[in-house]
C-alpha cells in the first residue's frame, strides 16, 4: 500500500512523532542514538569524532572492555563459532550455557539460575509464565516498563502501588482475596530516579501476607553490597527473594537477562516460558562474556568501592552546586531540570562542553520531572567528576536552573 494515500491511526501515530523527533532535530535539541565511534576505557567515549566524558553508561564497574572478559569471548568464538543450533530446549544447550548458569546460580546465592537473550524478555517472560488470569500482581509504579508489560501479558489481575510507599503496598495486598497466589514485583534500584526499594519492609509484608516476592537486579548487581550481590547483601537479607532477576547488560558487559531462584522454579521456567521455548539461545560468546564477568567482579572489590566513592562526589557535589538530585544514593543521579525543554537545554550546553549525558523526559517520567539521567562508574577519576560538575554547574547557572 502506498502508506502517502492513507489516513489511519497508525499513520497518524507515525507523523506524529516523526513531527516530535524533527522538530527537536530542528532545533538542535534531538539527542538519542548517536553514533559513538569508540569506547575509550569506559569513562571516556568518541561520539561524532569529538572525544566525550561519559555520564550516560550502565557499565556500572567499567568492565565493558576488561581483558579477562574479553578474553573469554574470544575464546568461545574458537570454541563453538558464532551461533548456537537454535533454541536451547532442542540444540542449542551449550556447556558455556550451563556453566553461566551455575555461576550465576552461586552469585547470588540460588539453587539454581536460567539465562534469557536479553533482560527485557526475562521479565515478560518470568511473569507471564508464573501467573495466569486468576492471580494477582502488585506493583511499584515506578517498576521498569519490562515488568509492566509482563505483568500486561500474564492477564493477572495487575496492582501498583504508590512509589516505594509500604503502607500503599500493605493496602495493596489486603485488597487480595483470601487463597489467591499473589506476586509482589520491585525494582531493587529505580532506574530513572536512583533510589533504593525499602527491602526489609517488602520482604516482611511478602511474608505477612504469604506472597511471593520477584526483585529486578537491573541496576543492583554490582553495585550494592560489599561484593556487589545485590539488594539482599546490602541489607544483610539473604535468601528473602523468590524469583531473583537481572540483566547482562548493564554492570555486566554483555547481553541477556537470568532468573535465579529455588531449583523447582526455575525447572519450571526452563520447560514453561517461550522465551526459552521459541527463542534462540544466547552467542556463546556473550555467554562467555557474562560467565567471566561475575568472577572478575568477585576478584576486583575495588571496583565497588570506587563505584560508590564516585557515586557519593557526585551526589553530595551536585547537591552542594544547588541541583535538585531527588532521593538518589547509587550511581543513578537524576540532575532535576523541570521542563521537558530545560532538559533539553541543559544537555545540549552539557554537550557542547563534551559531556556525553542524556536527558529523560515526558512520558518516561512525569510532566515536569525532566532531568538529566547521569550516571557515574567506577572508570571515572575523582577530577573528572569534578570536572563534569563544574560543566554542569554553569550550564545550570546559564538556564536559571541553579542560582
Ligand atoms: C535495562 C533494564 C531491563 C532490561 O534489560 P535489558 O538487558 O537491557 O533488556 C530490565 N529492568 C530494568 C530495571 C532495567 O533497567
Amino acid at each position: 500500500m502506498d502508506i502517502h494515500q492513507v489516513d489511519d491511526a497508525v499513520i497518524r501515530r507515525v507523523r506524529a512523532m516523526a513531527e516530535r523527533a524533527n522538530g527537536l532535530k530542528d532545533a538542535g535539541l534531538y539527542f538519542y542514538n548517536q553514533p559513538i565511534s569508540e569506547l575509550r576505557g569506559g569513562a571516556r567515549v568518541m561520539v561524532n569524532g569529538r572525544e566525550m566524558g561519559m555520564y550516560a553508561s550502565y557499565s556500572y564497574l567499567g568492565l565493558v572492555g576488561h581483558p579477562r572478559i574479553n578474553a573469554a569471548a574470544k575464546a568461545a568464538i574458537d570454541k563453538y563459532g558464532t551461533g548456537t543450533h537454535g533454541v536451547r530446549t532442542l540444540a542449542g544447550s551449550l556447556s558455556i550455557h550451563h556453566e553461566l548458569e551455575e555461576t550465576i546460580a552461586a552469585f547470588k546465592h540460588a539453587e539454581a539460575a536460567v539465562t534469557y537473550t536479553s533482560g527485557y524478555v526475562t521479565n515478560l517472560t518470568a511473569v507471564s509464565t508464573l501467573l495466569g488470569r486468576e492471580d494477582y500482581v502488585i506493583c511499584d509504579k515506578l517498576n521498569h516498563a519490562s515488568i509492566v508489560d509482563g505483568c500486561l501479558m500474564s492477564g493477572s489481575k495487575f496492582l501498583r502501588f504508590i512509589h516505594n510507599d509500604m503502607d500503599a503496598l500493605e493496602t495493596r495486598l489486603q485488597q487480595v482475596p483470601e487463597g489467591s497466589a499473589k506476586l509482589v514485583v520491585v525494582d531493587a534500584v529505580f532506574s530513572m530516579d536512583g533510589d533504593i526499594i525499602n527491602f526489609p519492609k517488602v520482604v516482611e509484608l511478602c511474608q505477612k501476607y504469604n506472597a511471593w516476592l520477584m526483585v529486578d537486579e537491573a541496576h543492583s548487581v554490582g553495585v550494592l553490597g560489599k561484593t556487589g550481590r545485590g539488594i539482599e547483601e546490602h541489607f544483610g537479607l539473604p535468601g528473602s527473594v523468590d524469583i531473583k532477576m537481572g540483566t547482562l547488560s548493564k554492570t555486566i558487559p554483555s547481553v541477556g537477562g537470568y532468573i535465579a531462584g529455588k531449583k523447582d522454579v526455575i525447572d519450571y521456567l526452563r520447560h514453561a516460558s517461550r522465551a526459552y521455548i521459541f527463542s534462540a539461545a544466547l552467542p556463546p560468546a556473550q555467554a562467555a562474556a557474562a560467565n567471566e564477568a561475575f568472577k572478575v567482579i568477585l576478584d576486583e572489590p575495588w571496583r565497588i568501592e570506587k563505584l560508590n566513592a564516585n557515586s557519593q562526589q557526585f551526589i553530595s557535589g551536585l547537591k552542594q552546586r544547588g541541583f535538585d538530585t531527588m532521593s538518589t544514593e547509587t550511581a543513578i543521579v537524576p540532575v532535576l531540570c523541570g521542563t521537558d525543554e530545560a532538559g533539553y537545554m541543559l544537555t545540549r550546553l552539557c554537550q557542547l562542553q563534551d559531556l556525553f549525558v542524556l536527558p529523560v523526559v515526558s512520558p518516561a517520567v512525569p510532566v515536569g520531572l525532566a532531568r538529566l539521567r547521569a550516571t557515574v562508574t567506577a572508570a571515572h577519576e575523582p577530577d573528572e567528576i569534578e570536572h563534569a560538575m563544574d560543566v554542569i554547574e554553569a550550564a545550570g547557572k546559564q538556564l536559571g536552573i541553579v542560582a
